[in-house]
């Protein structure tokens, strides 16, 4: 993974404000069907690591509110994943 930090450091970017959430991006593991270089998780096909169901549960409710849910990485290595909560 490539350190960015110093490239922002040193920038004539706008500054960034925030403002109120509306959007859930959502990491549920490193597991994926990819191995991109550039990959913000370092993700890949031998990677294990996955969310738990507990925390998948409360992320849902998260995503039911905002009625939105972008997940991350590939959605077909997370079984179940999708298929509502408790399941
Ligand atoms: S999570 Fe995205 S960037 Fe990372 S390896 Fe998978 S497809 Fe590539």
């Amino acid at each position: 993974m490539q350190d960015t930090r110093p490239l922002l450091l040193e920038s004539d970017f706008p500054a960034m404000r925030r403002l109120g959430v509306d959007t859930l991006q959502a990491n549920l593991g490193y597991r994926c069907n990819q191995s991109c270089a550039h990959c913000h998780v370092n993700a890949g096909p031998s990677r294990t690591e996955m969310m738990d169901r507990d925390t998948v549960d409360l992320l849902l409710d998260v995503a039911e509110a905002l009625e939105k849910i972008f997940p991350s990485p590939d959605p077909p290595a997370f079984p179940g994943f999708g298929h509502g909560k408790g399941r």
